[in-house]
């Protein structure tokens, strides 16, 4: 290579991610806004659109939960030259920041950040699994993310308004089962 040779780029491009957010304590907006802000300010990251904020029931391992706390859920579509590890280290330190204590899985929390997907990469470690193994079932990201793009697709899985169809039909499917156990079980007829 000549002297006068460009020297070889090493910016590593920017790549779309969509990163999910939740909060049920405190004041939910302002910590999610408060979030939006310090991700939009990270090095290597661009905010590129936010979802509306959608009001949903806590989901704990077992179930849905009534009596918890509602929750706070939305999507934001990022552009990011970080490494998914780096991604999820950075989206860790802004739960810390907001007062975030891991304390039960699924438990109750001031800010909840996942990476849900990041272009069409796989990865499968101890820290990080993407596409994010339960975005599929999630009504609550499913919904916000085909707001802000109604092209999506969750790696792996297909498109995402055919996900968020088939999640909302089997849905159905349990409600009515369950009006019919309640029928049953009134001893009307
Ligand atoms: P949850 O969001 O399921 O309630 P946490 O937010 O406490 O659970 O995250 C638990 C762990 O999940 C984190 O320590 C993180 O390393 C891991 N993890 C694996 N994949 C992902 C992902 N795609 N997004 C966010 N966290 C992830
Ligand atoms: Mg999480």
């Amino acid at each position: 290579m000549s002297p006068l040779s460009p020297r070889p780029q090493r910016l590593r491009p920017f790549e779309p991610a969509v990163v999910a957010f939740g909060s049920n304590l405190g004041d939910r907006e302002a910590t999610i806004r408060a979030a939006l802000d310090d991700l939009a300010a990270t090095p290597g990251v661009r905010l590129d659109a936010v979802s509306s904020f959608l009001e949903t029931t806590a989901v704990r391992p077992h179930g849905i939960d009534d009596l918890a706390p509602r929750y706070l859920n939305g999507v934001a579509m990022i552009s990011t030259a970080l490494d998914p590890h780096a991604l999820l280290a950075e989206l860790q330190r802004i739960e810390d920041e907001h007062g975030r204590v891991r304390r039960e899985r699924w438990g109750d929390r001031t800010l909840d950040l996942d990476l849900i997907a990041m272009a069409g990469r796989r990865v499968d470690d101890d820290r990080l699994v993407l596409p994010h193994p339960r975005a599929a079932e999630r009504r609550f990201v499913l919904e916000p993310w085909l707001e802000v793009d109604p092209d999506a697709e969750l790696p792996g899985l297909g498109r995402v308004d055919a996900l968020l169809a088939r999640l909302e039909e089997s849905r159905e499917g349990r409600d009515v089962a369950a009006s019919g156990r309640e029928a049953d079980e009134g001893g009307v007829s």
